[in-house]
């Protein structure tokens, strides 16, 4: 078969639905929160929003076919991902950290924990929040290292037929809930044991939102995202049952790391779609304004350059991340690879290429009015979050180098 980047005609529905639910729904965020003062606020205020896309049924299209949904995909998220992002990344993000919630249990959960735990995701009603709880206040890097490091500082132990869980987390998306006591199901990774190695002690653990001993300490004001929740919170001897561990206790490093594998290719995408908004933007600026001169400035080579430039990155990095979807998709051998490129080139592109656009477009891109500063904004969490791009996603490439037998045509499909 040929290499073909054709969207089958499903794809292609979607993406137009996608496309005209971002343009329709998601402008409305920005002003709907802006003005709020905080984080809780501003999060808050996107729910009207977040059940409208839940009402469409982006949640569950997007959630696998085999576990009741609609995906056929990583390249179905991939397509949503661009339109939703390319217009709001708060209710986006919060749509897309649901499916990071639920892919421990998508990738290791049993029959019977699919059946007890999608019901409210697959229903297209209401506000379902699912988080997935990894990073920890100090650090989460070296999660995967073995003693004397630290590693996974939250802990469960057995009592019972429960796991009582104990510990602190932060920058989980959407963790603490519309009601700050819990998402609706939060995958919290923790350590069942304190003296096995971390392929054997670091476990994921359901908690059902609200509960008791989820309490909310802040939200962090960030840079960008600025209606999305990423909270910091302490987990105070929450009781859940045996049956909420998902694969056994010890599955925990292959749960994380292959809930990380699919995000990487997707964040890729995140940083097409900021690109893509901020191209728009300074295109249409250099083509309608003279900024005093007698000509509108696409005329300038130096613009026209500039632009040229960004047009080529961004369909470059559409191109690896798509690339890296459907590898993943076919499990092909070099999908891992590709994925952790997609994510580090189109994080760093995307930071890249919005600063050169605002350059484009000279002093006026530095008013928050305008997009370009609040893109730059969101844009510069791509390279930190998912897996910081130096503490996790570039040495995860380097070990992947490094390793006996790796084989520099595999990605390529051409070893
Ligand atoms: C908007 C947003 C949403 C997020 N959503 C979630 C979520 O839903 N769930 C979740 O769990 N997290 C979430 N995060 C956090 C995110 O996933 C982080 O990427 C993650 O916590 C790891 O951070 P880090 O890579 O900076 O690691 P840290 O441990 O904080 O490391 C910090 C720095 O130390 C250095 N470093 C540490 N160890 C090494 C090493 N071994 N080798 C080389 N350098 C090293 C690197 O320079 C690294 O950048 C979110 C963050 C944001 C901004």
């Amino acid at each position: 078969m040929p290499i073909d980047f054709t969207l089958t005609p499903e794809q292609r529905a979607l993406q137009l639905s996608a496309r005209t639910f971002a343009r329709r729904v998601l402008p409305e965020v920005g002003p709907a929160t802006r003005r709020l003062a905080t984080p809780e606020a501003r999060f808050a205020a996107t729910r009207p929003f977040y059940e409208e896309a839940i009402r469409e049924g982006f949640l569950q299209r997007l959630i696998p076919a085999p576990l009741g949904g609609g995906g056929t995909g990583l390249l179905d998220l991939a397509v949503v991902a661009e339109e939703f992002q390319a217009v709001d990344v708060n209710v986006s993000l919060t749509l897309f950290a649901t499916l990071l919630g639920l892919m421990p249990l998508m990738i290791g959960g049993s029959p019977e924990q699919v059946k007890r735990f999608f019901g409210p995701f697959l229903a297209r009603t209401g506000a379902p929040l699912a988080a997935f709880g990894f990073s920890e206040p100090g650090g989460s890097a070296n999660f995967n290292a073995p003693a004397p490091a630290e590693g996974v500082r939250t802990t469960a132990r057995r009592d019972g037929n429960s796991w009582v869980i104990d510990g602190a987390k932060q920058w989980v998306s959407s963790a603490t809930g519309w009601g700050g006591k819990g998402a609706d199901l939060i995958c919290v990774v923790c350590r069942t044991d304190a003296a096995a190695p971390p392929d054997k002690a670091i476990s994921v653990i359901v908690i059902e939102g609200p509960a008791d001993g989820i309490v909310l300490e802040r939200a962090l004001e960030s840079v960008g995202h600025r209606a999305h929740l990423t909270p910091r919170f302490r987990i105070e001897n929450v009781r859940v049952p045996e049956g909420n561990i998902i694969g056994g206790p010890g599955a925990g490093l292959q749960l994380v790391e292959g809930s990380f594998t699919g995000t990487a290719a997707l964040v890729g995408v995140f940083g097409v779609a900021l690109m893509r908004a901020a191209f728009d933007f300074a295109l249409q600026f250099a083509r309608t304004e003279k900024r005093g001169g007698a000509v509108p400035i696409i005329e300038h080579q130096a613009v026209g350059y500039a632009l040229a430039d960004a047009k080529t990155a961004i369909e470059a990095v559409r191109a690896l991340s798509w690339r890296a979807c459907a590898a993943l998709d076919a499990q092909a051998p070099g999908a891992f690879e590709l994925s952790l490129q997609a994510k580090i080139f189109g994080s760093e592109t995307a930071v890249r290429v919005i600063t050169e656009l605002m350059r484009v477009v000279g002093i006026d891109s530095y008013d928050l009015q305008l997009p370009l500063a609040g893109l730059l904004q969101d844009a510069l969490a791509y390279p930190l979050f998912d897996g910081g791009n130096m503490g996790v996603r570039r040495r995860q490439l380097h070990s992947l180098l490094k390793s006996p037998g790796y084989d520099p045509l595999t990605a390529s499909g051409a070893a």
